[in-house]
């Protein structure tokens, strides 16, 4: 008899396990959504990429941690200019790219 309530207290242990497993899983939050902000037009540019010549924009990247698919918190900034041909990105210190918002404001 106590040999069989052990075996049952281990069953029921395994099960609500599986329960947690289950009940995570529907929690849906992740990492890796990224979001681009436009920040407008900055330079004409061949891409190394592509090949393209375009009219490159300054974006804003962030990266989130994600709750059922909403981002909630913001925890990587990329500053970058963006092809629009290809997607393919150059990336800029935060430095480079305070100048070049400096840049796109004065052309406004
Ligand atoms: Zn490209």
């Amino acid at each position: 008899m106590f040999v069989f309530s052990a075996l049952l207290m281990k069953t029921v242990k395994w099960y609500n396990y599986q329960k947690g497993v289950g009940s995570d899983k529907k929690m849906l939050w992740g990492w890796g959504e990224e979001t681009n902000k436009d920040l407008g037009p900055i330079f004409q540019h061949e891409c190394d990429y592509c090949g393209s010549t375009g009219t490159w924009n300054l974006y804003i990247k962030r990266r989130w941690i994600s709750i059922y698919f909403i981002p909630v918190i913001p925890y990587k900034k990329i500053y970058c200019a963006i092809c629009p041909n290809c997607n393919s990105y150059i990336k800029f210190s935060k430095q480079e790219f305070k100048q070049m918002k400096l840049d796109i404001k004065s052309r406004v």
